[in-house]
């Protein structure tokens, strides 16, 4: 097939409505579509479903697209099909569907109508399902979330390890293409050893999300801290936000106080079940309720574009969980504000909840703890400390004001200026 730019450009547009690439996005679906193995590390937002869905598209047979979660799943699907106004172009294949919705899928499949199917990986590993994509034309198999591979992720999950022996079982050499939004180089060593990926393509996009905002405000009183809380909501009315917060008490209590104040909050986390939980995030996603109280069990890859702020209630444990929770707000390019509330009685908490723990988790535990600290109680550039914990250099000259300390820089002594005074004088 000829991949020239026009068929690129007039496929991004005839399938999606898009004009451009977003970053890295290009050169990335010219990797996919040549068939080389492709490891893309772009930050949330980033635009990384386009880099495996835009040439499924355009590929012949079949892609096969590994995702944690079946409301990732659902909500890609329906994204798909929306843009290509038919129903078997992208299906999903998991625990949800009955049994003749699993065959009409594999019919489709057949019948080389279906350019992406979504899986879990538990689905993958079923052998009735290997022998199946042992007869199928595959394009290529992407690893969504790939971090999920990784227990040094934030996200492992044991299945994912899985993924490369079902592979080679079906065999046929098939590209893998794995996509996360994980900065850590473990992590990204761990994917790439896992996966087995030998003379791939590595994509690494910088991690500078320059349309959020951040802010660390001291933690108050509860009551005061809602206040705030309430204040900040009010001042962009009717748009979508996440306040993340520890436990599931604290969850239930401030999406109370927030509908008290005529806020259209609902809890979200773990103690829920099911049912509640994915109509939550339906409702989130089709505005019926605007603000998702959560604990971290909210939100991975939610492709909801327009969350306008997040606010951590409660200090995250680590820089990369509040990259990463951070990182769901402005999709769309547009301002997201992150306000993080810090109290050392947080600290505190976090420590005698650590202390019970095996050694070498609880020192993991306050290292990545004491990061945060650092973050917060920082008087320069918190993009910047952001940035350097994931080892790329930023210029604060650059923030453009996106970041409190920028924008109300505190009195800062110059230590080196004084010395070279005292010396004069
Ligand atoms: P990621 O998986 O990297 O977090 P997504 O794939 O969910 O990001 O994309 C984030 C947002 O960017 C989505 O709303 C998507 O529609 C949008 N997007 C992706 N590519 C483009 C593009 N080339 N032009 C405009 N918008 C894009
Ligand atoms: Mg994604
Ligand atoms: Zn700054």
């Amino acid at each position: 097939m000829t991949t020239t730019k026009e068929t690129l450009y007039d496929a991004l547009h005839q399938y999606f409505g898009f004009d451009s690439f977003k970053g890295r996005q290009e050169s990335i679906i010219k990797s996919v579509l040549g068939g080389k193995d492709t490891f893309v590390i772009m930050p949330t937002g980033g635009g990384k479903s386009l880099c495996y869905q835009l040439p499924a598209l355009m590929l012949e047979g079949t892609a096969i697209v590994i995702s944690p979660l079946i409301a990732l799943m659902k909500n890609q699907v329906d994204s798909i099909r929306g843009y290509s106004q038919s129903d078997d172009v992208a299906h999903f294949l998991n625990s949800s569907l009955t049994k003749s919705q699993m065959k009409q899928v594999r019919q489709d499949i057949m019948d080389n109508k279906t350019k992406l199917l979504f899986i879990a990986p538990e689905t993958l590993t079923k052998e009735e399902n290997i022998e199946f994509f042992k007869q199928v034309n595959l394009s290529f198999v992407a690893v969504d979330e790939a971090h999920c591979i990784s227990e040094w992720g934030h996200d492992f999950r044991p299945e994912y390890r899985r993924i490369r022996v079902m592979l080679d079982s079906i065999g046929g050499d098939i590209p893998v293409v794995a996509l996360t939004a994980t900065a850590t180089p473990k992590v990204q060593s761990d994917i790439v050893k896992n996966l087995h990926m030998t003379d791939h393509n590595t994509f690494i996009s910088s991690f500078n999300r320059e349309n959020l905002y951040y802010e660390v405000r001291p933690k108050l009183k509860k009551e005061q801290t809602l206040k705030q809380i309430v204040q900040i909501i009010k001042e962009i009315p009717d748009q979508s936000g996440i306040i993340y917060v520890q436990s599931r008490k604290s969850a239930a209590e401030i999406a109370g106080a927030l509908k008290v104040n005529d806020i259209k909050a609902a809890p979200y986390h773990a103690g829920l079940d099911a049912k509640t939980r994915s109509k939550t995030q339906d409702d989130f996603l089709m505005e019926e309720v605007d603000v998702i109280v959560a604990t971290i069990a909210f939100g991975m890859g939610i492709d909801k574009p327009d969350v306008r702020f997040v606010i951590h209630y409660d200090i995250p444990k680590s820089i990369e969980n509040y990259y990463q929770e951070t990182g769901r707000a402005g999709r769309d390019g547009l301002e997201g504000r992150c306000v993080a509330f810090y109290s050392y009685k947080d600290i505190l908490r976090l420590e005698k909840f650590l202390r019970d723990k095996p050694v070498a988790e609880r020192e993991m535990g306050m290292q990545l703890m004491q990061e945060v600290m650092s973050y917060s109680e920082t008087t320069s550039c918190r993009r910047r400390f952001l940035l350097h914990y994931f080892g790329e250099q930023f210029d604060e000259d650059n923030c453009s004001q996106m970041c409190d300390n920028c924008r109300h820089p505190k009195e800062r002594i110059d230590v080196k200026e004084d010395v070279v005074l005292a010396i004069k004088a």
